[in-house]
């Protein structure tokens, strides 16, 4: 069946770009293009780009550029045809509606990069990169992004697969010719090669936990006493002003959300209420939320001004007994420069940062910066897609069972390790339902 899909935005522009894939998707072409010079694609030819009428009958629509790919040289790996036509609303229905009225039905989400997988032009991860790359809004998600679309993610567990499909084959020839001995070196040899593979995938597992602060951002809880600047150092941070600031105590009552690239790194900012002994219940509610904040939160960013006293190493030590990172700002420098830290900053990075006049952001940017980014992880490649580390995490799983299993006889390790193997094949789709793939192409967008 031939596809078509409006490709870009649904909005006024300068251009706007139908797709359309499938066997049909020539004849379909031809059937609403009028050519003063030139051809939609000559016989034998692979692609080709022309300038055609668009019309209905003997009405003129719109005038295009049209692309044409022929199957298997193109996206989807069937004859494709893009039509960049004038980017109007109107304009752009009418054309899609007339090449529904000649035979081709309109495309599902995703439904393109779908059939390019179906036909072999692309693995799952390189059509999921597709996805995430769509996605990313800024530039280090791009970045994990394009390792998935330009094959690193997927070379790397190819590499895994194929490492697996050695060992099951060392394995199988001992069950098939049992009287080779496979002895004790060969257990250790095959110990070590698993060893390596786990290794191997509990690098990229690892490499998670960048991946995914790279791609969704670090959740991040602002804190400190009431009136240390927490809504204008975020802000500052933020370049808008998402956050009430006012110089009574106690205005932020509720958390509040901005995400902000700081330091390259996104990071997901809550504003928290002030944490404070409070008899007023409202304000109570606020704290409770904020000590929750912090509990969840990767990174603690702990405001203080320079009138820092004991409630303020309280909330210093309680910062520190969390699992996220701890900073310490040192907010309103501008009003005492020289002011010494108290002892106690010395157990965290601490900045003297004012939200007035930007002072020292930079260094904590910095510090954000190699916190985050720079944090090690030993895989080369970087996993940023949560459906990619799960089924990693089952390969694990297998691998680490069959290590186990190293001393029962050989047919069970094949067994674990065909688990492993299918798990694998699930992430570049060589092993997938078509129930994981409904999924996962049904969130992409109509048209790519
Ligand atoms: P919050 O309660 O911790 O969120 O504090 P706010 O951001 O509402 O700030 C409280 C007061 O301190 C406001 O009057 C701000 O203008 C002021 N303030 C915040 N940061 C600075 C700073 O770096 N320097 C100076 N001089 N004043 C600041």
């Amino acid at each position: 069946m031939t596809i078509a899909a409006l490709a870009t935005a649904p909005f006024r522009a300068a251009i706007g770009v139908i797709r359309m894939s499938g066997p049909q998707a020539f004849s379909i072409a031809r059937s609403v293009l009028r050519y003063q010079n030139g051809a939609l694609i000559e016989e034998g030819q692979k692609r080709n780009v022309s300038f055609a009428r668009i019309v209905d009958g003997d009405e003129v629509i719109d005038e295009a550029v049209v692309c044409a790919f022929r199957g298997p040289h193109s996206y989807t790996g069937e004859d494709t045809v893009e039509f960049s036509c004038h980017g109007g609303v109107y304009l752009l229905q009418r054309v899609l509606r007339l090449l529904f009225d000649r035979g081709a039905r309109q495309a599902e989400g995703g439904e393109f990069t779908k059939r390019a997988f179906l036909n072999g032009k692309s693995d799952l991860t390189r059509a999921e990169g597709v996805m995430d790359l769509i996605d990313s809004q800024y530039a280090n998600a791009a970045r994990v992004a394009m390792s998935e679309l330009d094959g690193t993610v997927g070379r790397s567990i190819s590499e895994i697969r194929d490492e697996l499909l050695g060992i099951c084959a060392k394995l199988l020839a001992y069950v098939d010719y049992p009287d080779d001995e496979i002895g004790e070196v060969s257990t250790d040899e095959i110990a070590a090669l698993l060893d390596s593979s786990i290794h191997r995938v509990t690098a990229l597992c690892d490499s998670y936990g960048v991946g995914r602060i790279l791609r969704d951002g670090v959740r991040t809880a602002l804190c400190g006493r009431p009136n240390v600047g927490k809504s204008s150092l975020m802000n500052r941070m933020a370049g808008t002003d998402r956050s009430i600031v006012t110089d009574v105590a106690g205005t932020t009552r509720d958390t509040v959300d901005a995400c902000v690239v700081f330091g390259d790194v996104k990071l997901n900012l809550t504003d928290t209420a002030g944490i404070r002994e409070t008899r007023d219940p409202v304000e109570q509610i606020g704290v409770s939320r904020a000590r929750g904040e912090m509990e969840k939160a990767e990174l603690i960013l702990c405001v203080f001004a320079p009138d820092c006293n004991a409630e303020d190493e309280d909330l210093a030590e309680e910062a520190l007994q969390h699992q996220g990172k701890t900073i310490f700002l040192f907010n309103k420098s501008d009003l005492a420069p020289q002011k010494p830290l108290p002892p106690w900053a010395d157990r965290a990075p601490a900045f003297r940062v004012s939200a007035k006049t930007a002072m020292g952001m930079d260094a904590v940017a910095d510090c954000v910066k190699a916190l985050f980014t720079a944090q090690g992880t030993s895989a080369s490649t970087v996993i940023s897609n949560g459906r990619q580390y799960q089924c990693l995490c089952r390969v694990k799983t297998a691998l680490q069972r069959a290590r186990q299993n190293l001393a029962l006889t050989p047919d069970v390790i094949v067994s674990d390790l065909e688990q492993a193997v299918a798990a694998v094949g699930e992430i570049t789709g060589q092993t997938v339902s078509e129930q994981v793939i409904h999924e996962i192409f049904s969130r992409f967008c109509v048209g790519k």
